[in-house]
């Protein structure tokens, strides 16, 4: 029987959506599956259980519809590679901006001391405005600009609008930041600098993100709060990627990952996942996340074995990045670290500022405090028995210690001055001189 023209039209509709569509969209919770929509930034159904101030609910994963089979043979960056896995229509909407592809070390000084052979730093710092977040907010912008949305806001701990605002620098869209008011004066100075409207808070990380909620679904801005935008997680994926092709497609045995919000734990987890549905590895590493202990209700979840985490009140480290009353991702965050058969750990401050100075004698990287919790993490995890010494081990290192000058100068002794005579410099470095 002969199809009649309205059912063709619609058959040739769909072949021709199918055949445009490079992704969708899939909900971390009930698995639901839905197209792409600039609208859409959290699953319907499952957001409908969403409760104000607690983790973000139906947080949606992209999964890419026609990935590649084969690493490319050059650097990821210079092939398309990149371009078939990440959710983009078009390259044209990337702000010309050089991010990611940031070097793995090898610390060979860090690997003495630690009598640990495989271990390497991903140093994520040089990326242009220094931290991580850079990845995330260069494709949310890129999506913005495809969907015509002329305003991003953001609420951010500090790196993530500095982020927003250096990208949006680049490109020429309109950054609106909320950060607490207690944000380091260097990223406060950043994001100014970098031209993004700000508008400090009088409250917590998480009255800012609530705030930005609210007022992207007032004035129409487009949402960037990370763990909300399922942009962020896939941003932050390159991490993984960048990470499997530097040791040549091996997969490590354990990552060490500064955890906050579990936006950069779960978008390390979404890419490495993507490599094994690839069949570009053959497993999982373990997947440590490290939060300081005055804001460590993700791994106190872990330990509880909850599925999602009890807001931490008045939660605060030195580590202002890691400071999240609730973690948006911690359900993800939560889920991916148990799959992959990692852990949690907690440090002190003193421990993340000892980190700091250390981190930067052994290997040459300056690392601001949540960065450097890596290596305050790396040494609980060895004391704990979460990793063997001659494991493959990854620690990121997310953010410059130039983000946060107050805080790096307690890891280190401010040296008296000194008269400029040969002999109070022999003195000071108690070399031997006679005149
Ligand atoms: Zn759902």
């Amino acid at each position: 029987m002969p199809l009649c023209a309205l059912c063709v039209s619609v058959v040739i509709f769909l072949m021709l959506e199918s055949a445009m569509a490079r992704f969708r969209l899939r909900c971390s919770e009930c698995a639901g599956v839905f197209s792409e929509d600039p609208q859409l930034l959290v699953c319907p159904k499952c957001s409908g259980h969403q409760e104000q101030g607690r983790s973000i609910r139906g947080v949606l994963e992209v999964e890419i519809l026609d990935p590649p089979t084969r690493w490319p043979d050059d650097a990821l960056g210079s092939s398309d590679f990149l371009q078939r896995v990440l959710p983009l229509g078009d390259s044209k909407f990337l702000a010309p901006l050089p991010v990611g592809n940031t070097p793995l070390l090898e610390v060979s000084r860090l690997r003495r001391e630690l009598g640990m052979p495989r271990l390497w730093l991903k140093d994520d710092s040089r990326n242009p405005s220094g931290s991580t977040k850079d990845r995330a907010s260069l494709l949310v912008t890129a999506k913005a600009a495809e969907y015509g949305f002329s305003t991003i806001a953001t609420a951010s701990t500090g790196n993530a609008a500095t982020a927003l605002a250096a990208v949006c620098a680049a490109s020429g869209q309109r950054a609106v930041v909320l950060v607490p008011a207690g944000a380091p004066p260097t990223k406060l100075t950043q994001m100014l600098a970098y031209g993004a409207e700000v508008a400090p808070i009088e409250g917590s990380y998480d009255d800012a993100f609530e705030l930005c909620m609210e007022a992207c679904a007032e004035f129409g801005w487009y949402n960037r709060n990370t763990a909300l935008n399922p942009f962020t997680l896939e941003g932050k994926k390159t991490l993984a990627l960048e990470i499997a092709h530097q040791l040549s497609a091996e997969t490590p045995d354990a990552v060490i990952v500064p955890s906050g919000d579990g936006v950069i734990l779960g978008g390390v987890a979404k890419g490495f996942a993507d490599l094994m549905t690839w069949g570009l590895i053959d497993r999982m590493p373990r997947l440590i996340a490290v939060q300081p202990e005055g804001a460590s209700n993700l791994v106190s979840a872990l330990a509880d074995g909850l599925d999602d985490v009890i807001p931490m009140s008045g939660a605060a480290s030195v580590a202002d990045s890691l400071v999240v009353e609730a973690p948006r991702n911690a359900r993800l965050a939560l889920a991916r670290i148990r799959k992959s058969g990692g852990g949690g750990i907690t440090v002190s401050d003193d421990e993340i500022i000892g980190a700091i100075a250390r981190l930067a004698r052994l290997t040459g990287v300056f690392a601001e405090p949540a960065a450097a919790a890596s290596l305050a993490g790396l040494d609980a995890a060895l004391a704990a028995g979460l990793i063997d010494r001659d494991e493959r081990v990854v620690l990121l290192v997310t953010g410059t210690g130039l983000k946060d000058r107050e805080a790096a100068a307690r890891s280190v002794t401010m040296p008296e001055a000194i008269r400029p005579e040969l002999g109070h410099l022999a003195e000071r470095f108690n070399m031997n001189f006679r005149r």
